[in-house]
């Protein structure tokens, strides 16, 4: 595995290029700022006409083009808008705008890695993908430190993209952290396979299942919020810091000793099988053709679990009490008036 770190990349190399950053939301309002506070003097966010977040990015005074005028205009242009909207995005204001061997960036391999981008083959390809939420990955520089990020070349016409891709990388924070050279092919699939079977997916519904099966058996729902909701971040802090043998030195013996015997019992083999079928949609392109069905046909049934999980019992018990605890919100990392 390769990792490069600031040493070794030279964010002078894109200074002077004219940057458009598509999109300002999670992604897009950190790439923008940490590339203007690294140096990077012409920054554009290109957006919709209409949208919400032209006041959000005017406020931090970058200015704002719609995506046909920042693609004509930029040298780099990377693109943060959704994955599900980003080939007609392409399709209408890049190809045909995009100079002639510009730069196309990403920060999420999926549109090109399953085709649903071909660029132009006089553009250089490359990713940045930071490992982390785009508000941790503005929270971290404007601290000092930075977030992982993955860097990839899937077109080199210039045959300097790699430098270009490192340069941005560290520019937006990621060579404090670690940039580590991987595919588009790579990243896509494990970044797809982490947030579903185990981040995301595979956390909620743990969760979910373990504030459940403490609710029915009529315990409190605080309490249960308390053991199965807000403990996770205790734990996974301790993890975070210093791996599984970390966090098991400082729970109770008791708390080990139930980890071994029940761990296993939770998650058995027939979870790492299904995992596997998993990864199998993944890679044959199942699980992005049906995404990009269930874009086509206005994402129904995606819009009604997004309203399902809104009344959730969980969510009702944890607004009670993260209002007890005033000092979650006091440095939290979204503010959705601003990024
Ligand atoms: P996001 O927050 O959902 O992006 C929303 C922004 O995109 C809004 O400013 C929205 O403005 C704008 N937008 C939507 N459609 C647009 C269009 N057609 N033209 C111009 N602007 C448009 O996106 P994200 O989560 O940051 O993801 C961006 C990329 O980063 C994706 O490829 C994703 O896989 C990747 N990524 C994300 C994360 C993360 O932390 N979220 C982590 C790693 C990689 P309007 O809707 O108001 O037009
Ligand atoms: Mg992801």
């Amino acid at each position: 595995m390769q990792v490069y770190y600031d040493r070794d990349a030279d964010v002078n190399m894109i200074k002077e290029k004219k940057i458009a950053v598509l999109g300002y939301g999670s992604q897009g309002h950190a790439h923008a700022l940490n590339l203007r506070d690294s140096g990077v003097k012409e920054v554009v966010i290109g957006l919709r006409p209409g949208s919400g977040s032209i006041a959000k990015a005017e406020g931090e005074g970058l200015k704002v083009m719609n995506n046909a005028e920042a693609a004509a205009w930029a040298d780099i242009v990377m693109v943060l808008t959704p994955d599900e909207g980003q080939a007609k995005l392409y399709a209408a204001d890049l190809r045909d705008n995009m100079k002639q061997g510009a730069t196309l960036a990403f920060a999420h391999g999926l549109c090109v890695h399953f085709q649903l981008i071909e660029p132009r083959p006089d553009l250089d390809v490359f990713m940045v993908a930071p490992k982390g939420p785009g508000h941790t990955v503005r929270s971290e520089y404007a601290r000092g430190a930075g977030v992982p990020c993955l860097l990839a070349i899937e077109q080199d016409a210039s045959g300097n993209t790699h430098d270009i891709g490192l340069a941005y990388a560290s520019a937006i924070g990621g060579g404090r952290a670690g940039v580590i050279g991987t595919t588009f092919k790579e990243e896509c699939e494990t970044d797809l396979f982490g947030e579903q079977a185990v981040l995301c997916g595979g956390l909620t519904s743990l969760i979910q299942a373990g504030f459940d099966t403490l609710v029915e058996a009529g315990y409190a729902p605080e309490m249960a919020y308390f053991e199965c909701v807000h403990e996770v971040k205790l734990i996974v802090d301790l993890i975070y810091e210093g791996g599984l043998a970390n966090m098991r030195y400082s729970i109770s013996n008791t708390a080990e000793y139930g980890d071994y015997v029940s761990g296993p019992r939770v998650i058995d083999a027939g979870v790492k099988e299904r995992m596997k079928g998993i990864l199998d949609d993944i890679q044959q392109g199942k699980f992005v053709r049906d995404w990009m069905l269930e874009n086509e046909a206005g994402c129904p049934s995606f819009k009604a679990q997004r309203k399902a999980s809104e009344v959730n019992h969980i969510e009702e018990v944890s607004q009670k009490l993260r209002d007890m605890m005033p000092w979650i919100s006091e440095n939290a990392l979204v503010d959705k008036s601003k990024n």
